[in-house]
């Protein structure tokens, strides 16, 4: 049976995987870090096997933090606090790249797409300044500091937690030191 619906598909072929796999669908990686680190990076498709790869982890050596833009702010911070003191994590890496769409991201088009697909402007206005909402930026590098800086100086976040940044290239694999 082959849908152009991927949800179909996808229920589909779990069912198949898992009558060819048996056993094998047991989960055999930890539930904390190896490696005892969360790498908070962008969500870009471009970034998943990869970055992995070329920094030498294995699936569940890391906590991998995935947003528009590697920025968490705000509500988003949660996951770093359940990541450092519930699932042991004493590192963090922030990871931007090239060529991130998030960088000079137009919200003024952004919004007019959200109201043409019948979003409320009111809900919209009510995000605030849209700039900030979306955490836009102009260089990804720079973000990158503002982003680290921002962790080290968290009153949520313990002094003792190592925080570095750094941009990884998905054209070449190069990852740079950044701060
Ligand atoms: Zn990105």
């Amino acid at each position: 049976m082959e849908s152009n619906n991927l949800f179909e598909r996808v229920m589909h072929f779990n069912k198949l995987y898992r009558e060819r796999e048996g056993e094998q669908c047991k989960c055999c990686l930890p539930k904390y870090p190896r490696e005892k680190v969360a790498i908070l990076t962008c969500m870009d498709t471009r970034l998943t096997l990869q970055l992995e790869k070329a920094l030498g982890l294995d699936r569940g050596d890391a906590i991998e933090l995935k947003t528009a833009g590697n920025n968490m702010r705000g509500q988003e911070l949660r996951s770093l606090i359940v990541a450092i003191f519930a699932l042991k994590v004493d590192k963090i890496m922030v990871i931007g790249h090239p060529d991130c769409g998030m960088a000079n991201l137009d919200v003024e088009i952004l919004t007019e797409k959200m109201i043409a697909r019948g979003v409320e402007p009111k809900a919209i206005e009510e995000l605030g300044d849209l700039k900030e909402w979306f955490e836009t930026f102009c260089d990804s590098k720079d973000n990158v500091i503002d982003m680290v800086d921002l962790l080290k100086k968290h009153p949520l976040i313990p002094r003792d937690i190592e925080i570095a940044g750094f941009n990884f290239n998905q054209d070449t694999s190069e990852l740079i030191h950044i701060c």
